[in-house]
C-alpha cells in the first residue's frame, strides 16, 4: 500500500457476504477506489476480483480474493467470493477467519436464500461483528430502504447477533464505484472503524498444544510447542490436559532456541520443563496452559465441509453416524459424526455432533480435518462452533 504511516494499524479481517448479484464485488471494489483516491489503497477493479472461474486444483479449492485497504485507524484484510459455495467454503475451511463480516442486501431483493445462508454460518464459525449495507439505494424509494432495515435487523437478531445495535449503512455501491457519490464508503469505513478490536489470542492466559515431549531425569519434563495464546512466565503453575487427563505442574524452565528465558508469548516456539511430571503420561495432542484456561470435552458442534470429487475427495457421501479419524490442533482421535442431513454429498456442508472416543482439549472456532484411509487423504474440513461439556 501507498501509504506509510508511523505507528502500526491494528489489522482486522473483514470479507462480504450476502445473496449472489447484491453487490458484494461492486462493493469491495468501490472500497478500493474510495480509499485510493486518499492514498489508503490502490484501486482493484471489478473484474480483478471476480476473475469467473480459476483452474482447478487438487485439494480444495476455494475462489477467494484478498484485499488490502486502510482507514487512518486500522488496516483491513478483505475477502470476497465468486460462488456461493466458495462463501461456504472459505467460513468453514478458509485460513483466516472473519473479525466483521458486511452483510450486502440489495434493496432492490431484500432478505434472499444465501443473505440467511451466510449470515448463520458466520455465526456457527465465530464471526463477531456484523455491519448491514444496504445496496442499490439508487432503484428504490427511500421507504422500501426503511422496510429492509427492518427485515434485516430481525434477521440479525433472530440469529444471535444484536440487531438493533449492528450499524446499517444505505448507499449505491455502483455509484460509489463510479465516482458519483461515495458517501456510503465513508459511512461504512467510519463503521468498520467503530466496531471493538479483534481478541488477537494474546491476551495474558496462556494456551500451548503440545507437539512433543523430553524427559529429564530428576527434573520432569520438556514440553515443546508454540504458544497458540497468552503470556508463560517462569515459574508460572500449568495445567496438562488431553487424552482424559489432568496434571497439575510449574513451569520451572522455558526455554526458546537452546537459551533460558523469563518469559514467552503468543507465536513463540519453546520448551518448557514441568517440574515433577512423568514423560509417559504426557502424549503430544494434550494442552498446556493456565489453571482453568482449556476446556476437555468430547463433545462439540461442527460445521462439517466434505471435499468433492474433484477436490481429491469421496466420490460417494457420508451418512450420519460416520465414525472416522478427526484432526484438530496437535491430536487425532476417532469421533462419530451425527449429522443434521442423513446423508451428506460431496461438495455439501451440514452441521453435525461429534462424540469423541475421549475428552480432548477444544476451544471454539478451531479447524480440523477427516482423513481416511491408509494414504490418510483429507476428505472433510471444518470448524468447531461450539463445545458441550
Ligand atoms: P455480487 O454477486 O454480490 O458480487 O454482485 P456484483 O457486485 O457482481 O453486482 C451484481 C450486479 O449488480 C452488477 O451488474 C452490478 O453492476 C450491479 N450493482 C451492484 N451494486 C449496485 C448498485 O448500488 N446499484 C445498481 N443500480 N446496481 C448495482
Ligand atoms: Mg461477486
Amino acid at each position: 500500500l501507498a501509504t506509510a504511516s508511523t505507528s502500526p494499524k491494528i489489522n482486522v479481517n473483514v470479507g462480504t457476504i450476502g445473496h449472489i448479484d447484491h453487490g458484494k464485488t461492486t462493493l469491495t471494489s468501490a472500497i478500493t477506489r474510495v480509499q485510493a483516491k486518499k492514498g489508503f489503497a490502490k484501486h482493484i477493479k471489478f473484474d480483478e476480483i471476480d476473475k469467473g472461474k480459476e483452474e482447478k486444483k487438487r485439494g480444495i479449492t476455494i475462489n477467494v480474493a484478498h484485499i488490502g485497504y486502510e482507514s487512518p485507524a486500522r488496516r483491513y484484510s478483505h475477502t470476497d467470493c465468486p460462488g456461493h459455495s466458495d462463501f461456504i467454503k472459505n467460513m468453514i475451511c478458509g485460513t483466516s477467519q472473519m473479525d466483521v463480516a458486511v452483510l450486502v442486501i440489495a434493496a432492490t431483493d431484500g432478505v434472499m436464500e444465501q443473505t440467511k445462508e451466510h449470515l448463520i454460518l458466520a455465526k456457527q464459525v465465530g464471526v463477531k461483528n456484523m455491519v448491514i449495507f444496504i445496496n442499490k439505494a439508487d432503484l428504490v424509494e427511500e421507504d422500501v430502504l426503511d422496510l429492509v432495515e427492518i427485515e434485516a435487523r430481525e434477521l440479525l437478531t433472530i440469529h444471535g447477533f444484536d440487531g438493533d445495535a449492528t450499524p446499517v449503512i444505505r448507499g449505491s455501491a455502483l455509484a460509489a464505484l463510479e465516482g458519483q457519490d461515495i458517501s456510503c464508503i465513508d459511512r461504512l469505513l467510519e463503521a468498520l472503524d467503530s466496531l471493538p478490536e479483534p481478541d488477537r489470542n494474546d491476551k495474558d492466559t496462556f494456551v500451548m498444544p503440545i507437539g512433543s515431549k523430553t524427559a529429564i531425569t530428576g527434573r520432569g519434563t520438556v514440553i515443546v510447542g508454540t504458544l497458540e495464546r497468552g503470556i508463560l512466565k517462569k515459574g508460572d503453575k500449568v495445567e496438562i490436559k488431553g487424552d482424559g487427563q489432568t496434571l497439575q505442574t510449574t513451569a520451572s524452565d522455558i526455554h526458546v532456541f537452546g537459551k533460558s528465558v523469563k518469559e514467552v508469548r503468543a507465536g513463540d516456539h519453546c520448551g518448557v520443563l514441568c517440574r515433577g511430571v512423568k514423560a509417559e503420561t504426557v502424549r503430544r495432542g494434550m494442552w498446556a496452559g493456565h489453571p482453568g484456561a482449556i476446556t476437555i470435552t468430547n463433545r462439540v458442534k461442527v460445521e462439517l465441509y466434505l471435499l468433492s470429487e474433484a477436490e481429491n475427495g469421496r466420490k460417494i457421501g457420508i451418512r450420519t453416524g460416520f465414525t472416522d479419524k478427526m484432526y484438530c490442533s496437535t491430536w487425532d482421535q476417532v469421533g462419530r459424526f451425527d449429522m443434521n442431513n442423513e446423508l451428506l454429498m460431496p461438495g455439501e456442508h451440514t452441521s453435525a455432533t461429534v462424540l469423541l472416543m475421549k475428552d480432548m482439549p477444544l476451544r471454539k472456532g478451531m479447524p480440523f480435518t477427516l482423513r481416511e484411509g491408509s494414504s490418510k487423504t483429507t476428505i472433510a474440513r471444518g470448524i468447531i462452533s461450539d463445545l458441550e461439556e
